[in-house]
């Protein structure tokens, strides 16, 4: 369910927002920019902001249970 998150991306050669799911921002993944037609191969530092992100929704998504339990 994750992987359908979407993330904002800037592309680096034309800096124009593009928009990607987490599965598509998965490390050494090559997206092709559709404003400038160039090949995007994500670093390591970008899929490491997304693992990142990954866990805090996951976090949150389990800090819902307890919350609703503690009424
Ligand atoms: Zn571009």
């Amino acid at each position: 369910m994750f992987d359908s998150i979407k993330l904002k991306y800037e592309c680096p050669f034309c800096n124009k927002e593009l928009e990607y799911t987490l599965k598509q921002l998965q490390k050494g993944r090559i997206l092709k920019c559709p404003h400038c037609g160039k090949e995007i191969q994500l670093e390591e530092s970008v899929s490491g902001s997304v693992q990142k992100m990954e866990n805090e929704v996951k976090d949150s998504l389990e800090n819902i249970p307890k919350k609703v339990t503690m009424k």
